[in-house]
């Protein structure tokens, strides 16, 4: 049902329901905030009636009497009709003209118009009331009969597409249709006569066209189109009710999941002509450059044209001023040197406007005579640099005040002006060319154009020369290198948390993973995709925001040179209120992340110094460690990579300067690292003096059947306290050291994959030692550090109150939380995630976007209860979800005091951050 709009009375009664809402000059029912009832369309010419703007005279039917109309078994509810026909008397009235008139007819628009735009998906019929009866008066009193019947051959074309064939859910072979039928008629004779525009068209030729059309209207639809105006304008009403069922429009509510019931309204509305001759012109505008947001008025206009003829593309638009001026109209005249007089007018309008509606609007016009005539208002669509920049620039106009700057910029927007893009035409072009050959997860984002690399290896080589994409069937950590050499990563398995994107996305890199149609053969250097076969060096583009997959190179533009995101993301930090940390691993990444505007870090995983660039040494004593089966051999390994630790977290907790580092001590099962090669399996026996016999024991015994819910985490600690111990005592070394050198930090020490108190108590006991032992070292009074642990177990989440007795801090480590409250694998969920998502068994991808429901409700829960045992309790969250806009708002509704999410992430999580705390105080 359509909701009571506000500040308006409906008279029940004998007269049923208020159907109709006049606008025009002082005579205006409605405005802009009665979208719901009047749709976009109608609110908006009310309004821009009552700003005392010319606007044709006219009325809205509701979008409720849509809804009835349905309701009402496709019928027009009974006291319709009676609203109708007093409103077109006053319209009459107002512009001096008769509907149906011998002498004087008015002729009338009735244009679809829905709560939200649906842009060309419902019809509109232009021109009703031409008839045999009224064509004769309209000639002689315009005294203008080419224009008559150029009206009249569009009256034809529009209503048998829209009336007789479309409402009628006729549905001819595409190219069948009689709009294409009469296109085509038109097109005939405009070749035979040598014409190159419909302008060329003589009186003779239009009132041919006429009689053409009719006939084959007659003839293909079996009906004669209507030759009377009230039986016109009843046809056109009932139409656009129907269009909002139509095919077009009911899949793209799909899409953009609108609701079905809203249904549309109809408005009917004055003719004004754009096609009277050389004064007169249809144009549409943007008060706004919408691709760029520069303070442009923006636009274009054809002379002698009617309705769509802009957009249709059947002849070049005349730019409306030289800042539209581009290489396809730069030969055209402007509005402002043809009509300066009427363009100044106009451009004082898109001046109200904007004051008005404090926004960048898009504006239909018409010009007949000279005279100018406004048709529509809308807010308009824009890309991410365009909201910006527009946004920035209204705050600094004063326009608009702080908090309604920072909402102007979706996430999503704000995301697109971080990474290169694939220029997004020349996309288009590709997927019409098919070219998408097939499609993934959208893991990391950006686009990415490259030669496929079939190995890290070869990534790395090709890499040097040009840009490259790793596609492999799924990565791992030893592919890191070549991913970093790759400009984007392409794997057939895997989701979107799986080794592959967590990476990318870290470095906010392209990636798209799970792309099951990839069938690739790694020895042969091939992948095949539906029957086609792609080999090395073979060229490909990726479009890592919506997991697409092209074959060939696509045009790329790089959107991040803006110098107004700097100071969007200045205003947006007035507003926020939670923090935002990142997850880095490396000095470099703690760099990015701090000039992003990160306030610290909240993950640091130990464990990422094993892989990649300079990782040799310190993996080797780290595997050393591993295999030994001793506490001496272990001790001693231990002590071998205690100075690469200390030196890894010093380094980053020094490029942090003093803001707080949440180290995580060693996580991931240890049978990872173990080598497969046979050289470096006897290297490592060697070195702990074993056999390699021996060896492979030991690494046998170390292989688990279920590694994730393995001898991983705190489980380590509390078999290996030496371990844990080594790690301390790298962290405080480290802060200790940089305090005498006046670096203050605090390190948070973090221990993961816990699930009950007693195993924060024992691993304290080991922690506490270190610290007196590091304390009387460095001779100090105090050390300053806390403990606390991942949340990411559902136990940890239920006993929260207990675990928060022993924990300086919780950070929801939502990645494994999401894995053991689903049941799901993160990295094997690529495999059916699809059929849950188009079964709608899941809405969305849960390693993507929080749970709110399940897995929500456990952090809800915990953060009450450790909040129960230490009310300050200081609660992040560290997964992949941290980055994402819908978890930061639910993660502050929530009452964390900090998201952490990957470097690139961070203006994201910002801007969401700061948009919740605004919607909040609402
Ligand atoms: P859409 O919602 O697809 O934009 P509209 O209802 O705005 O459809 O109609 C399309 C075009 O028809 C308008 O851009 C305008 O050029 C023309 N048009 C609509 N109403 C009138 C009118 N009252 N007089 C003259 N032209 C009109
Ligand atoms: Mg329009
Ligand atoms: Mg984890």
């Amino acid at each position: 049902m359509v909701k009571k709009a506000a500040g308006t009375t409906r008279s029940a009664g004998k007269a049923g329901k208020k159907y109709v809402y006049l606008f025009g000059k002082n005579m205006s029912d409605g405005n802009a905030s009665m979208k719901e009832l009047l749709g976009g369309k109608g609110a908006n010419l009310a309004e821009m009636a009552k700003l005392g703007l010319p606007v044709p005279a006219g009325f809205t039917i509701t979008t409720e009497c849509c809804v009835d109309f349905f309701k009402g078994g496709m019928k027009n509810p009974a006291c319709l009709e009676a609203q109708v026909n007093a409103a077109v008397e006053k319209v009459e009235k107002k512009m001096g003209m008769k509907f149906g008139d011998k002498v004087n007819p008015l002729l009338l628009a009735c244009r679809s118009g829905a709560r939200s735009s649906m842009p060309g998906m419902m019809e509109t019929v232009l021109n009703i009331g031409l008839s045999s009866e009224t064509i004769p008066g309209l000639v002689k009193k315009t005294n203008n009969e080419r224009f008559v019947f150029d009206s009249y051959r569009r009256l034809i074309m529009m209503y048998s597409d829209v009336v007789m064939e479309k409402a009628e859910g006729i549905e001819p072979a595409s190219g069948l249709g009689i709009r294409k039928q009469l296109d085509g008629i038109m097109e005939e004779l405009k070749k035979s006569k040598g014409y190159k525009s419909d302008t060329d068209l003589s009186v003779v030729d239009l009132k041919k066209i006429c009689e053409d059309f009719k006939a084959r209207v007659k003839k293909e639809l079996g009906k004669p189109f209507p030759d009377d105006a009230v039986t016109q304008l009843w046809g056109g009403i009932g139409a656009v009710f129907k269009s909002w069922n139509g095919k077009k429009a009911v899949s793209y509510r799909r899409i953009e999941g609108i609701p079905d019931d809203w249904g549309t309204a109809v408005n009917v509305q004055s003719m004004v002509f754009g096609n009277m001759g050389d004064d007169s012109a249809t144009g549409v505008a943007f008060t706004r450059d919408p691709a760029t947001g520069d303070d442009k008025f923006y636009g274009e206009w054809l002379i002698n044209a009617q309705g769509e003829d802009v957009v249709a593309g059947t002849r070049t638009p005349n730019p409306l001023n030289n800042c539209t001026r581009n290489e396809q109209n730069k030969h055209l005249l402007s509005m402002q040197e043809m009509l300066p007089a009427t363009y100044k007018e106009l451009f004082d309008i898109r001046n109200r406007l904007e004051k008005h509606y404090k926004d960048m609007l898009d504006i239909e016009f018409t010009i007949q005579n000279k005279v100018l005539y406004m048709l529509q208002c809308r807010v308009g669509k824009r890309t991410g640099a365009a909201a910006l920049n527009m946004a920035v620039d209204m705050y600094n106009q004063k326009l608009i005040d702080g908090p309604t700057a920072v909402m102007r910029v979706t996430p999503t927007q704000l995301d697109e002006l971080l990474h290169p893009i694939l220029d997004s035409k020349a996309e288009k072009k590709a997927q019409d060319a098919g070219l998408l050959i097939c499609k993934g997860l959208p893991a990391g984002p950006g686009g990415a154009v490259g030669a496929l690399a079939f190995t890290s290896e070869k990534a790395c080589e090709m890499g040097k020369k040009a840009p490259c994409i790793l596609i492999r069937e799924e990565t791992n950590p030893e592919d890191v290198e070549g991913m970093r050499a790759a400009v984007g990563i392409l794997t057939a398995r895997g989701g979107m948390t799986s080794h592959a994107a967590l990476v990318a996305r870290g470095w906010g890199k392209c990636c798209v993973v799970g792309a099951a149609d990839l069938h690739i053969d790694e020895h042969a250097k091939t992948v095949k995709v539906n029957g086609k076969t792609y080999k090395e060096g073979d060229m490909m583009s990726l479009n890592g925001s919506k997991g697409h997959v092209y074959a060939g190179s696509i045009d790329m533009i790089d959107a991040s040179e803006n110098p107004g995101l700097k100071k969007f993301l200045k205003l947006v930090d007035k507003y926020r209120k939670m923090g935002v940390r990142a997850n880095a691993d490396s000095p470099e990444d703690a760099e990015i992340a701090r000039n992003f505007g990160a306030e610290g870090i909240g993950l640091f995983r130990t464990e990422h110094m094993f892989y990649g660039k300079n990782s040799e040494k310190p993996l080797f004593a780290l595997r050393k460690m591993i295999l030994s089966s001793t506490l001496e051999e272990r001790v001693k390994a231990v002590n071998e990579l205690f100075p690469f630790v200390k030196k890894d977290i010093m380094a980053t907790l020094k490029a942090m300067k003093g803001l707080p580092v949440t180290v995580r001590l060693l996580d991931p099962p240890l049978h990872e690292f173990i080598p497969h090669t046979k050289e470096q399996q006897e290297e490592l026996s060697k070195s702990i003096g074993i056999t390699l016999k021996e060896f492979l024991v030991r690494a046998e015994s170390l292989k688990e059947s279920n590694p994730m819910m393995g001898h991983r985490g705190v489980r380590l600690g509390v078999t290996y306290p030496e371990v844990t111990a080594m790690q301390i005592r790298a962290i405080l070394e480290a802060s200790a050291e940089l305090g005498k050198e006046g670096i203050k930090c605090i390190p948070e020490i973090m221990i993961p994959v816990t699930c009950c108190v007693q195993e924060l108590k024992d691993q304290k006991a080991v922690i506490a030692k270190v610290a007196e032992e590091v304390k009387a070292k460095y001779n100090l009074r105090r050390l300053n550090f806390l403990v606390g642990t991942m949340i990411e177990i559902p136990r940890a989440c239920l006993l929260a109150a207990e675990m928060a007795e022993e924990s300086d801090f919780f950070s929801f480590g939502t990645n494994d939380l999401t894995q053991m409250t689903f049941g799901f694998s993160r990295d094997d969920i690529g495999g059916f995630l699809g059929d849950y998502l188009d079964k709608g068994i899941l809405a969305a991808d849960p390693f993507q976007t929080i749970d709110q429901d399940g897995v929500g409700y456990l952090i809800k829960h915990a953060v009450k209860e450790g909040r129960r045992t230490k009310k300050d309790l200081k609660v992040g969250i560290c997964g992949e979800q941290g980055g994402e806009a819908k978890s930061v708002e639910f993660c502050f509704k929530a009452g964390l005091s900090y998201v952490s999410c990957s470097p690139f992430r961070v203006p994201v999580a910002c801007l969401a951050a700061a948009q919740a705390a605004i919607k909040a105080a609402k």
